[in-house]
């Protein structure tokens, strides 16, 4: 069973954006990023940290607004309209979760669309749909990366993604799709998921359940994706996932808290390739928001 590594094509791609860069940079200014997130929730403020890193890496130029918790819809709509308007960003991201005063599909739709780095504005969305260009969600383009780089086969293949988010879910589907696989979408509703996942050849998980696919899930030589990223805090719960791995348990009993995706990670090893938690699909999220940006500020620079 093969291991996908994430940072190995994250690698690659970030290299091979360096170049384009230097070439908007080259052109005036550089591609331009403005990372918005309000309140102070400790998680949502490293994966901020670790945007404005990829960014000063890679030479884009990012700003960071942090409004209070408390701030309300309009005053939220007022930040991204001066957003919009600023011809120095490119790329505007509202990170999610929001405070639940704020109405979030309105700042969505408020987003300029050649601005929407999430690819999350339904123009967007519709642009995904019907196979025009546009910013893609970034988890599942990165998704479709992992497997381009690995050179796996999707054309002509069964595809199951379990998961109908409009973040994931959806977007994989339809990227998979373009792609030529032959996908069928699974959520909580659907009867028998073991049975529709063990026809998968890709297999997407994209749940939210800690190793909620076993083994049983899994066909024989199937390429496995696991987007889920889960901390489990609880003892009970952890050794029952890793009950027979002493290394993952003692790494469990060093940090009391452990990550795991959607899937079993101990009960792959039919499976013919793995994207492992952490390091799997993770990595990609960060490199497809920078490709993003630059795609964003090429346009507009072009424009
Ligand atoms: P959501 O909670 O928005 O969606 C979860 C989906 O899973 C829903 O469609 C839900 O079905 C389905 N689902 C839940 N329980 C079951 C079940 N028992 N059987 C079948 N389907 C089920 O989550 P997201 O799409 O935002 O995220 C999914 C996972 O991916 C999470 O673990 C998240 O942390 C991770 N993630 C990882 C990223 C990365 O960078 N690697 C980025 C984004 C997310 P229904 O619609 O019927 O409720």
């Amino acid at each position: 069973m093969k291991i996908l590594d994430g940072k190995w094509v994250r690698d690659q791609i970030l290299a091979e954006l360096k170049p384009r860069v230097d070439a908007v940079t080259a052109k005036g200014r550089p591609p331009g990023l403005a990372v918005v997130l309000v309140g102070g929730d400790p998680a949502s403020e490293i994966y901020v940290r670790n945007k404005v890193k990829a960014c000063a890496d890679l030479g884009i130029f990012s700003e960071q607004i942090m409004p209070p918790a408390e701030t309300t819809t309009d005053q939220l709509l007022e930040i991204v309209a001066s957003l919009n308007a600023r011809p120095e960003i490119d790329g505007i991201l509202v990170q999610m979760p929001l405070p639940k005063q704020i109405e979030e599909r309105k700042i969505l739709m408020a987003i300029a669309p050649e601005k929407d780095v999430d690819g999350f504005h339904p123009i967007n969305a519709g642009n995904l749909m019907s196979g025009n260009p546009g910013p893609r969600a970034c988890t599942p383009s990165g998704v479709m990366e992992i497997l381009k780089r690995y050179e796996i086969p999707i054309s002509g293949k069964k595809a199951v993604v379990v998961g109908r988010s409009d973040i994931v879910g959806k977007p994989m589907a339809l990227l998979l799709l373009h792609a030529n696989a032959t996908v069928t979408i699974c959520h909580s509703r659907t009867s028998n998921l073991e049975e529709e996942c063990r026809h998968a050849d890709i297999l997407v998980a994209a749940i939210g359940r800690p190793a909620f696919l076993r083994g049983s899930f899994i066909k024989p030589g199937a390429t496995v994706i696991d987007v889920g990223i889960n901390r489990v805090s609880d003892r009970a719960r952890a050794e029952a996932i890793f009950g027979s791995s002493p290394a993952k348990m003692a790494q469990f009993e060093k940090n009391g808290v452990i990550l795991v995706g959607d899937v079993h990670p101990l009960e792959v090893d039919h499976a013919s390739a793995f994207t492992p938690v952490p390091g799997g699909v993770g990595p990609l999220t960060i490199a497809m928001l920078m490709a993003n940006t630059v795609s964003c500020a090429e346009k507009r620079c072009s424009a």
